[in-house]
């Protein structure tokens, strides 16, 4: 099932494993297998931002820095696998309409290189692009974003669980 945020189950509280406050249920999170922390409280979160309108990328890098998080940005998928090795993202947005290597080829190149990355990625893409895509969405169950989204709705994704059915 494709998931979007309107589906979203809500957060339960969780304890932030770092400084052992509540994590409130819509903020921005980073998750490992022990539990979760605040991303403040977490060493440099980075979020590795994927899009080919220079204007679009730099107003989705603004809010990603917004929300706390560390930001680095593609134009395009050949330049974000050259990035990949640099930095352990936490989180990958990735438009899914490129030039040469789409999102769903990237997503493909990410899983060959780096099992288990897949559950990082979510996909930004117009209303118009999401039939022409909806069964690779549906087959990897990726979360996605439509554009144009708000700070808030970013952040709502950044926050939620990564699952990836093909791990
Ligand atoms: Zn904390």
């Amino acid at each position: 099932m494709r998931r979007t945020l309107n589906a979203m189950p809500s957060d339960e509280t969780s304890i932030c494993r770092a400084c052992g406050k509540p994590i409130e249920e819509h903020a921005a999170r980073y998750r490992t297998p022990a539990g979760d922390t605040h991303v403040h409280c977490h060493k440099e979160p980075r979020v590795l931002v994927i899009e080919g309108d220079p204007a679009l990328r730099e107003s989705i890098v603004g809010m990603v820095k917004r929300i706390g998080y560390l930001a680095d940005d593609a134009a395009n998928s050949e330049e974000a696998i050259e990035r990949l090795p640099r930095f352990p993202y936490d989180v990958i947005l990735c438009a899914l309409r490129m030039p040469a290597m789409n999102g769903p080829a990237f997503y493909r190149e990410v899983r060959s290189r780096y099992p288990g990355a897949g559950s990082r990625i979510i996909f930004m893409t117009a209303h118009a692009e999401l039939q022409e895509y909806a069964p690779f969405l549906t087959a990897v169950g990726a979360l996605v974003l439509r554009k144009p989204f708000t700070i808030e709705e970013l952040r709502l994704a950044i926050a939620s669980p990564g699952k990836d059915k093909l791990s």
